[in-house]
């Protein structure tokens, strides 16, 4: 069970959050737990901070000021003792001085200093559990067997991870049976032996990797909404939950941006065949997503809209000839030279449209730089646009209605004079991708969400399709047909 900050964020969703796992007496679960609240924002801030500030002023950094106040204020409310964090509290300040003196805060640094969050929070959760009488112990996950690569503020899971993970888990369980409280996000590098991290969000890959370390029968990822929705509710209040989906189908969303599952967190899950279910802690009782391998596909048609902002779109021609080879291996070995992803791609024999995804270049410095370097290197062997504030919409959906979702999703657009720039159907089948530009974006995922969500048509052409052909067929979302 692995809890996300905003379910963890105070005194009352502790004693809540504890309520909810005690409310099932017959299972033992693992638990996972994010930093309390906005803690790894405001660590984040205050490392910033920090780098600028001088030394003297460290202690003054009011995100520390807010960090105590909160971790202190949970642990006086749930009736513990405050020595259970105070070193950490310490160590915060004494951190955070030593980076305002070296005026500088690496990657692993950061990583260190975000680790504090989860560190606490398992910790006082833990112990609030014992109070309660449930016997609990907290772990580490850089000490419980998290093996991952050395790459600070983004790193993998080792394969040595699932070994350790259920070595460790199950010797203690054996010699002294307690509830493991464990810290979600963190790892410890295999060269370097220091903390590093998953990612943000990256608890739920924790969460995923333990359920599969020790082929659990089921791994509940609880958040502060309903599970996945038809839409970001930001953005479209109809949103609805989504009860089903396949693994391919949440990667896919997660990765188009989607906030609600860490993008790597499925793979675990899927490697061990483990149905994930996303919950609301804020709500106990709704059914929330199940995620599992396969699922039935006859009445799916579209799955989730899912917005991604403030994309750089490349359009990119090559200046030789039809019939040139290794055009398109060019323009690629560019970006990998550079270290950009690519995001979407549209490609004929001369011409290549593509999207960098902006997170990861809003990671690294030198943003613009880096970008006029691609469109330099580049131009050498062809003409190149350079297309700032774009959105992909991503539909989600069953890769077999593709004529159908494109059909009802471009006579949307057109009714709404969007014109569409880009599209790609990703190769997992199961996406579909159109770029619009950043001002249009939002009225278009609302046009679209009422056009397939709220105006009937799913029943719609469920019983067109009845009328045709009588007899519908299960399929899975990556398109392989399980019988009928
Ligand atoms: N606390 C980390 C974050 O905010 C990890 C997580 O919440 O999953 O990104
Ligand atoms: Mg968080």
């Amino acid at each position: 069970m692995k809890f996300g900050g905003s379910s963890v964020s105070s005194a009352a969703r502790m004693r809540e959050v504890a309520d909810l796992i005690l409310s099932f007496p017959e299972e033992t679960p693992v638990v996972v737990l994010s930093a309390m609240g906005k803690t790894t924002n405001n660590l984040l801030l205050a490392g910033e901070k920090a780098v600028s500030c001088g030394a003297p002023k460290a202690s003054e950094i009011n995100e520390l000021a807010v960090i105590k106040e909160l971790h202190l204020r949970t642990i006086d409310e749930l009736g513990l003792d405050s020595s259970i964090v105070s070193g950490f509290l310490d160590e915060l300040e004494q951190l955070l001085k030593g980076v305002a003196m070296m005026k500088e805060l690496t990657l692993r640094t950061r990583d260190y200093l975000v680790s504090f969050g989860e560190c606490m929070s398992t910790r006082i959760f833990a112990a609030y559990l014992n109070k309660l009488g449930k016997k609990a112990r907290q772990y580490d996950a850089f000490d419980l067997g998290f093996i991952t690569t050395d790459d600070f503020t983004n790193a993998d899971i080792l394969e040595a991870t699932y070994p350790a993970v259920a070595k460790r888990l199950h010797g203690d369980w054996i010699d002294d049976p307690a509830i493991p409280i464990v810290t979600g996000f963190l790892g410890k590098g295999w060269k370097s032996c220091a903390v590093t991290t998953l990612g943000r969000g990256g608890s739920d890959l924790t969460a995923t990797t333990i359920g599969k370390a020790l082929g659990l029968r089921e791994i509940q990822v609880w958040k502060d909404v309903d599970g996945v929705l038809t839409c970001d509710p930001n953005i479209y209040a109809n949103a609805v939950p989504v009860p089903y989906l396949t693994f391919d189908e949440a990667a896919e969303l997660a990765y188009f941006g989607a906030q609600v599952l860490h993008p790597q967190s499925m793979r675990p899950a899927r490697e061990g065949g483990i149905p994930v279910r996303v919950k609301n802690s804020y709500n106990r009782h709704a059914p929330g997503t199940v995620i599992t391998k396969t699922r039935d596909m006859r009445k799916s048609i579209l799955t989730s809209i899912v917005l991604k902002s403030n994309i750089t779109m490349l359009d990119i021609v090559s200046t030789r000839m039809l019939g040139q080879y290794g055009f398109l291996a060019k323009v690629f070995s560019i970006f990998e030279d550079l270290g950009i992803s690519v995001d979407s791609v549209a490609t004929s024999e001369v011409s290549i449209s593509l999207t960098l995804d902006p997170s990861k270049l809003w990671s690294r410095e030198l943003i613009q730089q880096e970008l006029d370097h691609v469109v330099e290197e580049l131009e050498k062997i062809a003409v190149v646009h350079l297309l700032q504030h774009r959105s992909i919409i991503s539909l989600i959906g069953n890769v077999q209605r593709s004529s159908l979702i494109l059909e009802k999703a471009f006579n949307v657009l057109r009714r709404n004079g969007v014109n569409v720039q880009m599209i790609s159907q990703g190769a997992s089948k199961v996406n579909i991708s159109l770029v619009v530009n950043d001002s249009e974006a939002k009225q278009c995922v609302q046009a679209l969400h009422s056009a397939f969500f709220e105006n009937g048509f799913l029943s719609e052409v469920e019983e067109a399709d009845l009328a045709q052909n009588g007899v519908p067929v299960l399929v899975s979302s990556n398109g392989a047909i399980n019988g009928n």
